[in-house]
């Protein structure tokens, strides 16, 4: 029986750069933070890497490491950095470090023993994270104080758009002029050249204003557009075999709790795959494609499996479902998924477990 397997396919990712690279100038930054949205940080680093992308992103220093055991060698940033920052590894894998806060700033040069690369990260309208307004004087005297004592190089200006999943440009404007506020702090601060950073995939797919020197995609490599304007690539393929067919009569209750029963004579077959392997249990109108056909999952998800009418057709056991796939044929797209399960398509793609096989096409 052939594994439960999510396909990543390169050459979505290349097309997706391509696209952001037909809207912008800036330099582009993948972002793979979260296994490359679930699609493999290697692979899908490499693919964006071949098609243009100059920069890496990663939310802590491992991932950034994993990418360089990877032989990746593009300038790599890691934000957030949950667990702190081992400043040594950092310095030592040439990983840059995002800083948002006056406390993270002097935490880093307790620690830091090399020059460190560091981008200060601004608010710009989000209270996510980034350093509020009324620190920045602060902010800059540490970071100037970091760099006189030899241990810090300040070569990024960092900004997040609050309305990542927007096109509208009008509702970018607050943090656009925020972030040239931020960056000419830091220049008069007597920092510089430094890159200055906003976009994420909405902002780079749809307002120039927001660019300055590098934009960071993630959902975008994968073929998620935030602000569905623009038609990416899905670049997943997520299949699963058919364990079990079988012929059933009209009134036949299926699955946990008898949530569904057949309203006619009916084929069924089980998918194996459920929600330990990120099947949203709480989906309604969900389907698969099996031999070029769409039929719809009944009944309740469980652990491992899933339950599809077929109607008239009887699949054999050993056939293949796609659960989802890119647009165009009749398998769901994670857009698809994501409808069905009230969500974004990210949760879809980040959610897929470790059970299910991975591989490269
Ligand atoms: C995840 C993330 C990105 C990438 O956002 P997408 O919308 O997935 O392209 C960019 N910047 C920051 C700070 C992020 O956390």
């Amino acid at each position: 029986m052939p594994r439960p397997t999510l396909r990543t396919d390169r050459s979505a990712i290349a097309a997706n750069v391509a696209r952001v690279r037909a809207a912008t100038s800036s330099e582009i930054m993948a972002v793979v933070k979260a296994d490359g949205y679930g699609h493999g940080a290697v692979t899908v680093a490499r693919a964006a890497v071949a098609a243009g992308a100059t920069w890496l992103g990663v939310t802590d220093v491992t991932e950034a490491v994993a990418l360089r055991e990877a032989g990746l060698e593009q300038p790599i940033l890691s934000w957030l950095n949950p667990a702190g920052v081992d400043a040594a590894l950092a310095a030592a894998r040439s990983v840059d470090v995002a800083v948002g806060s006056v406390d993270e700033l002097r935490d880093l040069l307790d620690d830091a023993v090399a020059p460190l690369r560091v981008h200060l990260q601004f608010d710009t309208g989000m209270a996510r994270g980034g350093t509020p307004i009324g620190e920045w004087h602060e902010l800059l005297r540490v970071a100037r104080d970091g760099r006189d004592r030899g241990l810090i190089d300040v070569v990024g200006v960092m900004g997040h758009l609050p309305l990542a999943d927007h096109a509208d440009p009008a509702a970018n404007t607050p943090a656009v002029l925020r972030m040239r506020q931020a960056r000419d702090a830091v220049l008069r601060a007597g920092f510089g050249p430094v890159r200055v950073h906003l976009a994420a995939t909405a902002g780079a797919l749809t307002d120039p204003a927001t660019h300055f020197d590098l934009v960071r995609v993630g959902a975008g490599l994968v073929g998620i557009d935030p602000s569905d304007t623009v038609p990416l690539v899905g670049a997943g393929r997520l299949t699963a075999p058919v364990v079990h067919a079988a012929r059933v009569a009209a009134g036949t209750a299926v699955g946990y709790g008898a949530d569904h029963v057949t309203a006619s004579d009916t084929h069924l077959c089980v998918v194996g795959v459920g929600y330990a392997d990120g099947i949203p249990r709480e989906q309604a109108g969900g389907g698969v494609e099996i031999a070029g056909a769409r039929h719809p999952i009944v009944g309740r998800v469980s652990m491992d499996q899933v339950v599809v009418d077929t109607g008239d057709v009887l699949v054999e056991r050993g056939a293949i479902a796609t659960v989802f796939g890119p647009a165009g044929g009749a398998a769901p797209t994670i857009q698809e998924w994501a409808r069905w399960a009230a969500t974004i398509p990210h949760t879809i793609v980040t959610g897929i477990g470790p059970r299910i096989g991975r591989s490269i096409e």
